[in-house]
């Protein structure tokens, strides 16, 4: 399989080849075909996987399709939560690397850092927001951060989330979403405590495992 059978439209496509990918990851080839569909998802997977352009090429896609992208009217539309600072990054150049032809504005925010230019970042405009837990709960609470026109939640290594403790922080945060959002949860292993998380965050979601 090559990324031309997945129907990505051509500016993710020729971002694709900009990145010099040919064939999706196993991961990439089934979910990405799913989340195009809107459906809910639950992947297990690891880092190295290829599991952050399995969300970021279809949310980049559904959001460029939606026609989120105008001026004036930018809002968070989508969120994606990781645990570490290391990973928001990564997460955020994913982002700017698959989108660089699309006209989506994303931003990342993470705690140990001064925030002004971070809440500078959210105050001129962002569609996707990369953030660790803390950090967010903290921006929200000073005003700075609505979730309210969510459409897209991605739960990143929520295993690694629980056992840092981000437990009550990610409760909190998925609180404050909107009902109706489409929502995908990433993680490495599946204990009980995760499958449970899962249980609460998920609506009917497709498993997919690699
Ligand atoms: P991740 O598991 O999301 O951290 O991705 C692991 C690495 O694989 C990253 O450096 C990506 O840039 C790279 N990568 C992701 N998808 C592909 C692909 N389809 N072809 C080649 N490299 C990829």
């Amino acid at each position: 399989m090559t990324f031309a059978d997945l129907e990505l439209i051509a500016p993710i496509q020729k971002a694709l080849q900009t990145q010099g990918y040919t064939n999706p990851t196993p991961i990439q080839a089934q979910a990405i075909p799913l989340l195009l569909e809107e459906h809910d998802l639950l992947g297990c997977a690891q880092t190295g996987t290829g599991k952050t352009a399995a969300f970021a090429i279809p949310i980049l896609q559904l959001l460029h399709q939606q026609g989120h992208q105008q001026k004036g009217s930018r809002k968070i539309k989508a969120l994606v939560v990781t645990p570490t600072r290391e990973l928001a990054i990564q997460i955020g150049e994913s982002f700017a690397d698959y989108g660089k032809n699309l006209h989506l504005k994303h931003t990342v925010i993470f705690g140990g850092v001064g925030q002004k230019a971070q809440t500078d970042a959210l105050q001129r405009g962002v569609d996707i927001l990369v953030a660790t837990p803390g950090r967010l709960l903290d921006l929200i609470h000073q005003g700075f951060i609505s979730l309210k026109d969510i459409n897209f939640f991605v739960l990143d290594e929520a295993d690694r989330m629980l056992d840092m403790g981000f437990i009550h922080d990610v409760n909190k945060i998925v609180a404050l979403l909107p009902k109706k959002r489409q929502s995908l949860f990433f993680s490495a292993t599946m204990p009980p405590a995760i499958a449970k998380l899962a249980n609460t965050i998920l609506n009917n979601p497709k498993k997919v495992e690699v």
